[in-house]
């Protein structure tokens, strides 16, 4: 068996276990993916992806370059709300890096088996490799990137996504003003039993204003958000 199939297999076994572990919050919650959809649907910005919600297969994007870096491509109004918090960044004398924008799933694909490949080579079975790395990186379908609305955003200082990012001024005028353009701190610190990500203190997600100064105000996840949202339209 090739290692392109074995790697097909573990990820597929991986994905379908991943998608059976939804929050314990919610355990009570009956076709809660389709309702996290609808609500996309209608309100494209307040589009919930994570491991337990995937984007729909025939989602399309709606996407234009970003004036800094033009082979970085976002959602039209993230990247408009986005090029006026970093010209506001700028006034302050905070000059704000996009490191990644919208990615594809062919390319989280590459992403996610060239992780595991190499996770293999350090010496873990292809099951173990599999769980290890999709703690960090995303199965294909249910990264934020897929969705144009996430954006990487650095320090001149500092250009590597790690935690230090947090401890530059560019990153901490971007906690404070994010909410004023659009913008949630996606993955916060100690809050990766919700998000089921670790903290990532450079990714930003564009959910609108209004979301953006409650989510931002009142410490909330995205998740937390939504299934708010899901919770108070339920008959
Ligand atoms: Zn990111």
């Amino acid at each position: 068996m090739s290692i392109r199939i074995v790697l097909a297999v573990v990820f597929l076994s991986g994905f379908l276990y991943g998608r059976i572990d939804v929050p314990k919050l919610l355990s009570d919650y009956q076709n809660l993916d389709q309702k996290v959809r609808e609500l996309g649907e209608r309100k494209r910005f307040l589009m919930l992806v994570n491991r337990q919600h995937a984007i729909p297969e025939d989602f399309i994007p709606n996407l234009t370059p970003t004036a800094q870096r033009p082979e970085i491509r976002l959602d039209i109004a993230a990247c408009a709300a986005l090029e006026r918090m970093m010209e506001a960044a700028e006034e302050d004398g905070h000059t704000i890096i996009i490191a990644s924008g919208y990615r594809d799933r062919s390319y989280q694909e590459d992403l996610l088996q060239e992780d595991i490949a190499s996770a293999i080579g350090r010496g873990m079975s292809c099951e173990e490799a599999y769980r290890y790395v999709v703690r960090e990186t995303m199965p294909p379908g249910c990264s934020e990137h897929e969705t144009g609305l996430a954006a990487d955003l650095v320090s001149p200082s500092n250009q590597v996504l790690d935690e230090r990012q947090a401890d530059t001024p560019e990153n901490r005028w971007l906690l404070e003003h994010c909410a004023e353009y659009g913008f949630i701190l996606r993955y916060p610190e100690d809050r990766e039993e919700i998000t089921g990500v670790s903290y990532e203190p450079w990714h930003f997600r564009y959910v609108g204003t209004w979301a953006a100064a409650e989510i931002m105000e009142e410490g909330l996840t995205l998740e937390e958000y939504v299934y708010d949202i899901i919770r108070s339209d339920a008959p």
